[in-house]
């Protein structure tokens, strides 16, 4: 085989064929989305930021019951 005429899979860095959609080797789709791709650290600093919200969202959802518990107590 030509060795310009393979892919290497985003997933698991073997040699694929370059028209393929599917990994033979762990199977999983070749969409440059996987540890191997060119923006890998684009998701963990994505999940980052969803964290965050999540946080803040509650927050602002415990928040009515903090301060009604807290004018109880008072
Ligand atoms: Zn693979």
């Amino acid at each position: 085989m030509d060795p310009g005429e393979y892919d290497v899979c985003t997933y698991c860095g073997k040699s694929i064929f370059p028209d393929v959609a599917e990994c033979p080797y762990c199977h999983k789709y070749t969409d440059g989305k996987g540890p191997h791709g060119l923006n890998a650290g684009e998701p963990r600093r994505l999940a980052w930021y969803y964290v965050l919200a999540g946080w803040v969202l509650l927050l602002l959802m415990l928040l009515p019951f903090v301060l009604q518990l807290w004018a109880w107590l008072k």
